[in-house]
């Protein structure tokens, strides 16, 4: 006889507002698969209760981990044990794992970003000249997963110039990366010799689909790799003109599946079924 366990391990996310962020759905795709007795909650947390929170998730002991958005990503750097290296450097942290008693704070958002990268279009960031379109959080962790995985230059184009000199300082302050700002006015003409190029904006999210970046398009070529971050709907206009243009891309739901892989992974200790939680997104996104 199976000896019976009603208790669920619990993973969730904590945010502010929570109830449309689609995350659940792949996390508990992937659960399904596996067989895994684990569930994945939206939790509404306001940011004056983010530390209790925190705190009541230590007294839970079969709450494994939990993922962090908008408003908590940066503020509950102060509640964990244990910050992973290079979300210490990028300063957010999207995911929380326990070890033991002590709760530890990794970023898998550019980690999800390279894996696109390695498994899904063979990219080696060594050396390689990348233009990051943006400066908030989803272009502060590709930026730096690129920089410590060996990428040789990085150009920061952002609209609000104290927001990109800031990142391009981040950059060259703590990574081996040469990285430069560009104040992004009118339509910006890519560079020669650019080898990834990355829109990391909000430009093009639902239900603003046809929204482009501002971008001369004639200056994309066919050797330059180009991603977006826009998980919904991963087929962006800039994406498609790129392709027009002869270039590989990479869209932002890949991204998204990738570093809730690494969560999965994290959390559970298996790996994750990638293609159960890729479908199951997509289908949620009407793809
Ligand atoms: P932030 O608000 O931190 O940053 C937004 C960035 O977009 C800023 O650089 C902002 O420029 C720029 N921007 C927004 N609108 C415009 C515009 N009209 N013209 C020029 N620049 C603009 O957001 P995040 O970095 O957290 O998120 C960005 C996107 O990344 C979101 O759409 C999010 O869904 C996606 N994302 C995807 C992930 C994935 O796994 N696929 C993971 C994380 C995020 P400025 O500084 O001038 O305001």
């Amino acid at each position: 006889m199976v000896e019976p366990n009603y208790m669920a391990d619990i993973v969730g996310v904590f945010g502010f507002p929570v109830a449309e962020n689609p995350t659940g759905v792949m996390q508990n795709a992937a659960f399904q698969a596996l067989g895994l007795n684990w569930r994945y909650l939206n939790f509404e947390v306001t940011a004056e209760h983010l530390a209790a929170a925190v705190q009541g998730m230590r007294a839970l002991n079969n709450f494994r981990g939990v993922n962090l958005t908008i408003p908590h990503k940066v503020a509950v750097l102060s509640c964990l044990d244990e910050i992973a290296p290079s979300a210490q450097v990028i300063g957010a942290v999207n995911t929380v794992r326990r070890e033991g008693d002590r709760l530890v704070g990794e970023n898998t958002d550019g980690k999800g970003f390279m894996r696109a990268l390695g498994d899904d279009a063979d990219i080696d960031a060594t050396g390689v000249h990348a233009v990051v379109l943006g400066a908030g959080g989803a272009a502060r962790a590709i930026t730096v997963e690129l920089a410590l995985a060996g990428a040789g230059a990085i150009t920061v184009v952002n609209r609000s110039v104290e927001r990109g000199e800031t990142l391009a300082r981040l950059l060259n302050e703590q990574t081996r990366a040469r990285a430069d700002f560009v104040a992004w006015q009118g339509r910006y003409r890519v560079p020669e010799g650019v080898d990834l190029l990355i829109n990391a904006t909000s430009i093009g999210l639902y239900p603003n689909v046809n929204d482009t970046p501002e971008l001369d398009f004639d200056s994309v070529t066919p050797g330059m790799v180009v991603c977006d971050v826009i998980p919904n709907p991963p087929s962006t206009p800039f994406l498609r003109q790129a392709a027009a243009r002869g270039a590989a891309t990479i869209d932002g739901l890949g991204m998204l599946v990738y570093q809730g892989a690494i969560a999965f992974k994290m959390w559970t200790g298996y790996d994750a079924p990638v293609e159960v939680m890729h479908q199951a997104l997509a289908a949620e996104f009407g793809e």
